[in-house]
């Protein structure tokens, strides 16, 4: 998950999405409380306006786009609070409410044109909010932003220039804005998405295990118990669990040393991933040289069908320990239990079936290794 060093946004499209994804419900309510809070004071600044022409003309003048501000910034932040908006809403009710802001603040300074030294401020103002606050793309917090400055400055060439220095020192004052407005906000992308891999490479860590990629026992207790059987029971369907354990692994590690020992177990592990259903079927690394299976909608058919699959594919992997002078071969044995959760008289859990494939895979042992045992709760 890199970040890239200008936008500070993930250089993955699929990392971006799962970051922004996962800060959306942030990003919303953010969003509708920076828009609320920037139009009452928007609002707030009639009174400028009155001070400056009066009641009756900053009525006529100021106040419509004022309003205007009020009600695009107001029906942004009730979508945004109310409504399940995608990122890509939420970047756009901000942007309409950022251009609407803009626009009525350039008509309300020109209304008022002995007081471009003030709208100054107020613009580099209004900048820092859409660099840092109101929850949008660098990139288009840097269009509206350097637009609006550009804007701006012609006004005042056009509507009321003033001398060369003046306006020279509020160009520079504004990009010096602009500046670190886009410095903070790249710095603020940056560290949001560090903090977000930070927490991904700590849920890896505590839920996989390192050398295969599979779920570890941790993950097995906290999640998949319940979730499994839980889910298994609502529905009334089957469930099967299999156990396999590499047979003979010592004299493996004994003869070809652990680095290749650990080889084995990952293309072990490899094999029992790629031959099952991704995002259904679940992997878990139960020890050393052991897996568990956990397959949801399955009989125990389907279960005896895969054990017996995985275990011709392992066994046909010779490829593994190449030509070895001991004459050995990688193989495994297997228990396969299941159980049909549309039968409600008997309440079999998770690591009952777990507990019965694991007798099963002992049996297999027993009964000469690299075979397949199963058995259908009742
Ligand atoms: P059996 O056919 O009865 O299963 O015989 P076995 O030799 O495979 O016996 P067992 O399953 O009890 O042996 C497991 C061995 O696996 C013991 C341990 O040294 C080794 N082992 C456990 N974890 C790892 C690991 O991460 N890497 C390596 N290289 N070896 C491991
Ligand atoms: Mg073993
Ligand atoms: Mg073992």
């Amino acid at each position: 998950m890199h970040i890239h060093s200008l936008t500070g946004e993930f250089v993955r499209p699929t990392a971006e999405t799962a970051f922004l994804d996962h800060q959306l419900a942030r990003t919303r309510s953010l969003l509708g409380f920076t828009l609320l809070f920037c139009t009452f004071f928007y609002l707030c600044f009639f009174v400028t306006d009155v001070a400056a022409l009066g009641l009756e003309t900053a009525l006529a003048a100021t106040f419509p786009a004022r309003l205007l501000v009020a009600v695009t910034a107001g029906s942004c932040a009730w979508l945004a609070y109310r409504r399940p908006l995608s990122v890509r809403a939420t970047w756009l009710a901000a942007t309409l409410a950022e251009v609407v802001a803009l626009a009525s603040f350039m008509h309300i300074a020109m209304q008022r044109p002995h007081e471009f030294h003030w709208h100054a401020m107020s613009l580099a103002i209004m900048l820092v909010v859409i660099y840092l606050y109101i929850p949008n793309r660098l990139v288009h917090a840097i269009v509206l932003a350097a637009c609006s400055t550009g804007v701006f400055l012609a006004l005042v060439q056009g509507v009321a220039p003033m001398p060369f220095a003046d306006l020279l020192t509020m160009g520079l004052l504004l990009v010096l804005v602009n500046t670190f407005g886009a410095l903070a906000a790249r710095r603020y992308n940056h560290v949001s998405r560090e903090e977000f891999r930070l927490q991904a490479d700590l849920k890896t860590a505590a839920e996989r295990d390192h050398l295969t990629g599979c779920y570890n026992r941790r993950y097995l207790h906290d999640h998949l118990l319940g979730l499994e059987l839980s889910r298994a029971r609502r529905f009334g369907r089957p469930l099967t669990v299999v156990l396999c354990d590499i047979d003979h692994f010592k004299l493996i590690n004994d003869n070809f040393g652990h680095t290749k020992g650990d080889e084995v177990i990952a293309a072990f592990a490899a094999l029992l991933v790629r031959m099952t259903r991704e995002g259904v079927d679940t992997v878990v690394r139960y020890g050393g040289e052991e897996f568990l299976l956990i397959l949801p909608e399955t009989s125990l058919d389907g279960g005896e069908h895969l054990a017996e699959r995985l275990r011709l594919a392992f066994a046909g992997d010779s490829a593994l320990l190449g030509d070895n002078p001991f004459g050995l071969h990688t193989s495994a044995s297997f228990g396969v239990a299941s159980f049909d959760f549309a039968n409600t008289q008997v309440r079999y859990t998770l690591p009952d079936l777990i507990s019965a494939a694991d007798k099963l895979m002992y049996e297999a042992k027993r009964n000469g290794r690299n075979r397949v045992e199963s058995m259908e709760l009742k």
